[in-house]
């Protein structure tokens, strides 16, 4: 089943797991995973897809329950929820796409993960979106912890 989210990105892509696949683990999403993985791409994949005209698949997005602890993520991550995504566009450096993303779009959380103070392109950027009460977080971590904005 090919479903479309927005006008450039699939469910497929959204839950699509190299981990998954190779340990055998079923990574289907429910009903309520898929509405939230549909606001995601309308209002955090689609906008950035558009503003920078290059074609991209979130390198992790929905992480069901087995996957999401194979991964050693909390299991109180919003990727479980479907209300998450880890994103890194070729030729645009990380620091850039969050301080695009902090600049124009709404969001929950927005975390320049795994970052290396003065490495533009080191780590990805995680980005959460919900319907209501959005917090417009916005953090960095780096040297195993996390600081309040994007620290370059
Ligand atoms: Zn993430």
């Amino acid at each position: 089943m090919r479903m479309q989210l927005s006008k450039n990105f699939y469910l497929s892509e959204l839950v699509h797991s190299n981990t998954a696949v190779r340990l055998g683990i079923d990574n289907t999403p429910g009903e309520a995973e898929i509405e939230s993985l549909r606001l995601v791409a309308q209002n955090i994949l689609q906008p950035i897809r558009d503003h920078y005209k290059i074609p991209f698949s979130p390198s992790s997005g929905f992480r069901g329950l087995e996957l999401n602890r194979l991964l050693k993520s909390k299991d109180s991550s919003q990727h479980v929820k479907g209300q998450a995504v880890d994103i890194e566009l070729p030729g645009i450096s990380n620091l850039d796409l969050a301080t695009w993303i902090r600049d124009n779009l709404s969001y929950d959380q927005l975390i320049l993960e795994f970052h290396t103070i003065g490495e533009p392109y080191s780590g990805w950027v995680h980005c959460s979106y919900v319907q209501k009460m959005a917090r417009m977080e916005v953090l960095t971590f780096a040297d195993k912890k996390f600081s309040q904005g994007l620290i370059a």
